[in-house]
Order: C-alpha cells, then structure tokens, then sequence
C-alpha cells in the first residue's frame, strides 16, 4: 500500500503500518503525553489482533496472507486469492469483529476491579485509568464499525456470505451492495444535517459508497471467470526464449508475432519469464545486446491446468504481471495473458451484468 512502512515478519505475514500511524502519536502526544502514546499503542495492538484473527481463518482455508496495512481506522490484510464458498468467507469475516468482542467481554471484570466502575465507564486521556478505559473501549467501538452491514467492511462480506446460502453469489453481493450504498447515504445525510457538517462522516460515507460499487464488478468478475478453468482457454502455441538471447532477437519475434511476455526455458526447464516491461525498458535503453537471462525474472507465480481463471487474473493482480505460463510437473504447457482473461470475460459476462 502506498505510504506504508513494513515493520516486520510475522508467520510470513509481512506487517505495514500507513504512515497516518506515526502522524498520531505526536498529536496524542502534544494532547495527552505518555498516555497519549499508551492509547496509540493499544489501537495499534488491537487493529493488528483484528486483522491477524481474518489471516489465521484464512491460512486454514489454505489462503496465503502476503501483507497486512495497519491504518488508524482499522486494517487491510491482502490475501493471495479470495474466499471459495460463503461459509469461508462468513469465518474469515466474523474473526476480525470477533476477536475484539471476545477481548471486551475478557477484560471487562479485570479492568472493572483495576480501574473502578467510574473510570472504566468515563474514558478520558487525561487521567491513567481513563486512558487504559479509553483504549479498551477501542475493541467494541472497533468490532461495530466492522460489523456495519455494508462493504468494505466485515459486515458487509458476512452479509453476503448468510445471503449467498439462499441466493445466488451474484444476487447476494447485489442486495449487500445496495444495502451499502444505502447507509452511505443515510451516513452522508446524516454528516450534512450535523451542525456544523462532520466532514469526515461525509467521507466515511463516500468510501463505502464507491467499495460497494467495487465489490459489485468484483463478484460479476468472480461469478465469470469463476466457471472457466486454465486448460479450456490455455495459448499453447507461443514462442519460447533461450536465456542467451539477446533483446534485438526478441524485439523482431515481438514484430513478427502477437506475443509480448516470454517464458524462458533451458533444457525443456522454465527458468524465467520476460514480461512486457522489461522488454521495452530494455529497448528505451537501447539495451538490444543486453541477454535474456540478464533482464528475466525468477519470482513469479505460475498456474496450473485446473485453475479456475479468476484464480490466474487474481495472480496476475497481484504480481502486476501481464502474462504467466502455465506449468504442470515443471514443463510449460502454454500461457495466459491479461488480454486473453479480459477478451473470455467481455464474451462470456454478456447479460449477466
Ligand atoms: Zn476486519
């Protein structure tokens, strides 16, 4: 994410924090001194507990979590694919919420008896107690605002995964994403009759008008390329590079054919691939003596036969690539590109939308 810091690695999850995180403990810090940096430090406790909750129901579903954004309002965990059925989606969705319920309920009698009832009921940064009673009512104030039936937010996908049970994946984001924009609208009517108008509603508001509206072409998406698999429309006539290549040899099989991404194979292995990018940094650099093996990359995800191809376009998202091969048992049989994936939805998304 843009404007993010990587902090560190944990469970080969790697954990960012939105550099809004390091604006606020200086204005808590100006506002309130120590306690100030207590508070932030607990939101942040409790935002990376909320977000680790979703990637451990998610690992077990065998989704991988690459990165997790913590922001002050909430976080981002950025999983590799999305959820394959409803029931899925509806635990990874309630684990978020759900661990900060569960840290509301635990605490409550301990912090009664530390604080005292008044304090832990009058949250107020300027005292001690009232700021450990201010930041545990972090937890609840977290768990509502995530469990608000409209997306992004957890509510909204455990909306649509109880929908999906009766209704089509499509119909159940339909009426998810209507109930959104409906409470964008009752937040934004509702920002504007405050006096004077609460800005920053007004944006909450707009952010999940336009999520909704995301979601929506996500699904139909979902719902298209969900059904195709990998070996129904795999290019398996393409043309192939020899790591000693040189980029003047690639730049007249690029004319002399619609291929403009490359597997690199070696003794029938794959041992790269030459995406578009590369190819045409290379020549702005007037590099056409450069090797193939020189400008190749070796981390990228392939793809399997019996991949669904929303599965492929999600890897494609994901590692900003235009083109992945397709493998089985370390031979290449053929590739996808983002044209291929964008040609079979425009055909197939007809009428559906
Ligand atoms: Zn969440």
């Amino acid at each position: 994410m843009r404007g993010a810091i990587k902090l560190f690695n944990i469970m080969g999850i790697s954990v960012e924090m939105h550099i809004s995180f390091l604006i606020l403990p200086f204005f808590f810090w100006l506002m309130y001194e120590w306690k100030g940096i207590f508070i932030i430090f607990a939101i942040f406790t409790c935002v990376a507990a909320h977000e680790f909750s979703h990637s451990i129901v998610a690992k077990n579903y065998g989704i991988n979590v690459d990165r997790i954004t913590l922001l002050p309002i909430g976080g981002v965990a950025n999983m590799r694919s999305l959820p394959e059925t409803p029931t899925q989606e509806l635990f990874i969705s309630i684990a978020g919420p759900l661990f900060n319920i569960i840290l509301t309920v635990v605490l409550f009698f301990p912090l009664k008896a530390l604080l005292g009832e008044y304090h832990l009921f009058h949250p107020d940064p300027l005292t001690w107690p009232g700021a450990v009673a201010y930041a545990y009512w972090v937890n609840p104030v977290l768990a509502g605002f995530n469990l608000i039936p409209a997306f992004p937010m957890d509510g909204g996908r455990i909306l649509r995964a109880l929908l999906a049970r009766k209704f089509s994946y499509i119909k159940a984001t339909k009426i998810a994403v209507n109930l959104g924009h409906g409470f964008a609208l009752l937040f934004a009517f509702w920002a504007l009759s405050m006096r004077p108008p609460n800005f920053i509603l007004l944006f909450i508001a707009l952010f999940i008008f336009v999520a909704a509206s995301q979601e929506e072409s996500i699904a139909s998406m979902k719902a298209t390329l969900g059904g195709i698999r990998v070996k129904e429309v795999v290019n398996r006539q393409f043309y192939s590079l020899n790591p000693d290549a040189t980029i003047g040899e690639v730049l007249n099989l690029i004319l002399s054919s619609h291929q403009e991404d490359f597997p690199v194979i070696l003794e029938d292995k794959l041992i790269g691939l030459l995406p578009r990018d590369k190819i045409i940094y290379a020549l702005h650099k007037k590099q056409l003596e450069k090797k193939v093996s020189e400008l190749m990359i070796q981390d990228f995800p392939v793809l399997s036969e019996d991949e669904y191809l929303y599965s492929a376009y999600n890897k494609m998202e994901n590692s900003k690539l235009k083109a992945l091969p397709v493998v089985e048992e370390d031979k290449i049989l053929g590739i996808i590109t983002v044209e291929d994936v964008s040609r079979i939805y425009s055909l197939f998304s007809k009428g559906e939308i």
